[in-house]
């Protein structure tokens, strides 16, 4: 709750109560009590006469000065037992960050017995490696990992911390930033550091993807925001690159974690892995209707590419969400990218427009995806993807 009630300030004159729109304030003993429901609005605040009820969100929370914070983290996300692409991407990033900030660059990584892969950190340009090693952590939850968080934090006070815009990324930057009352930028498409304040520049799209907005977290520390995968290349790594690498001992206990994993269910068809693909077979409203998506994915099993999708074939109904590329979906960077019957809206291109070659296939030679196509087929998908499916084929010898 980022509203409160000071009880040893609290007079009992009672002006609080009726000023709560959802009734949670009661007299108790004398004192006002805020009870279950308080949505931190904020009305009852100004009503206190005696300053009494205080918005801690408002509150600037910092522990010690914020030039005492230095160093760039970066969350190193695992699955399976092994780092997700975007954290080894974002090692990239936070090389460029630390080195313009003359600081040093640190991966951190959570998990049960993952000490060996600090190595893998090292090669991707971290100067260290923070380890917190625990049974409860074997598996990503929120209140354990954002708990191991909160306390490197608070002991050794990074100035930046870079998460994946993945669904764990997004989960425990937001908790993160509300437990130690930082901003958190969103969906990063760009990082820099702006020149004036030598703070870091966090850029993302606005207002639909029409525009693109760049963030500064000056009052608050640490700066952070997520990424979204793909948007930048992983370095090329070097394995003779070593570093320091500093246990942290976990305080989180098994009770103090909410959620337990039961299972984990494969959903059937997670080819879905987009953002780990080298080459992507998309389609779009062109393709006209769901069946038409067999062609899309017969050029992909020729080619062992995944299938992605627009979002306006998601919201038909002929493709899954999971297989939706764009600003509100995947963001994807394969050596290949074929956009098939995919008009080129911007809020597609914000998705995609990083992939090495792209090639598309529309029957309007104006469409604007060919404004950022290497490779261009006017044409009817239709008619064009069995041939270049066959081509491909007596090609590739399949
Ligand atoms: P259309 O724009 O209808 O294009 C179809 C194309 O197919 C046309 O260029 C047409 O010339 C071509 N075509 C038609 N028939 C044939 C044929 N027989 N042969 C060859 N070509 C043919 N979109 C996304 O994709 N991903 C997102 O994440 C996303 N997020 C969004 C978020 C917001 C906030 C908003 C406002 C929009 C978002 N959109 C997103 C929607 C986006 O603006 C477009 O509406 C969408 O990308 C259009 O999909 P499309 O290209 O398949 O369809
Ligand atoms: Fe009610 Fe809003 Fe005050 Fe909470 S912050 S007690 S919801 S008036
Ligand atoms: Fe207590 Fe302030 Fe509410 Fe009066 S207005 S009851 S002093 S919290």
């Amino acid at each position: 709750m980022a509203v409160i009630i000071k009880d040893d300030l609290c007079i009992g004159c009672g002006s609080c109560e009726g000023t709560c729109p959802f009734g949670v304030i009661e007299m108790k003993d004398d004192k006002a009590v805020i009870n279950v429901g308080c949505t931190s609005c904020g009305a009852c605040v100004e009503s206190c006469p005696v300053e009494a009820i205080i918005n801690i969100a408002e509150e600037v929370v910092l522990v010690g000065d914020k030039n005492s914070y230095k160093n760039v983290f970066v969350y190193i996300e695992l699955y399976e037992g092994k780092p997700r692409n975007v954290g080894l991407e974002l090692l990239g990033q936070g090389r460029m960050l630390a080195d313009k900030m003359n600081q040093k660059l640190a991966a951190v990584i959570i998990g049960d017995k993952v000490a060996d892969l600090a190595k893998e950190a090292f090669a991707f340009g971290a100067d260290t490696v923070y380890l917190v090693e625990a049974p409860e952590l074997k598996n990503f939850s929120t209140d354990g990992y954002a708990m191991a968080f909160e306390d490197l934090i608070q002991t050794y006070k990074p100035s930046v911390i870079l998460y994946g815009a993945t669904k764990d990324g997004r989960d425990l930057g937001p908790r993160i930033a509300c437990r130690v009352r930082t901003g958190l930028t969103a969906d990063c498409t760009g990082l820099g550091i702006d020149e004036e304040t030598g703070l870091v520049a966090w850029t993302r799209p606005a207002f639909g993807g029409n525009i693109m907005a760049t963030i500064l977290c000056p009052e608050h520390r640490p700066q952070m925001g997520t990424v979204r995968p793909s948007v930048f290349k992983k370095p090329v790594p070097d394995y003779t690159k070593t570093g320091e690498i500093i246990n942290v001992a976990s305080k989180a206990k098994a009770e103090d974690i909410r959620t337990k994993l039961i299972d984990i269910i494969k959903i059937a068809g997670s080819s879905v892995n987009l953002h780990e693909a080298k080459i992507i077979v998309s389609g779009g409203r062109g393709m006209g209707k769901p069946e038409n998506f067999a062609l899309v994915q017969a050029l992909a099993d020729v080619l062992g590419a995944s299938v992605g999708s627009s979002r306006a074939a998601v919201d038909a109904g002929w493709m899954p969400y999971p297989h939706q590329v764009g600003q509100t979906g995947k963001t994807v960077g394969p050596t290949i990218y074929f956009a098939c019957g995919i008009s080129g809206a911007i809020q597609h291109l914000a998705g995609m427009s990083s992939s090495e070659v792209i090639i598309a296939i529309n029957n309007d030679p104006e469409a604007p995806i060919f404004g950022v196509a290497n490779y261009g087929i006017v044409g009817d998908v239709l008619e064009v993807l069995p041939v270049l499916t066959e081509e491909l084929k007596i090609a590739l010898k399949k």
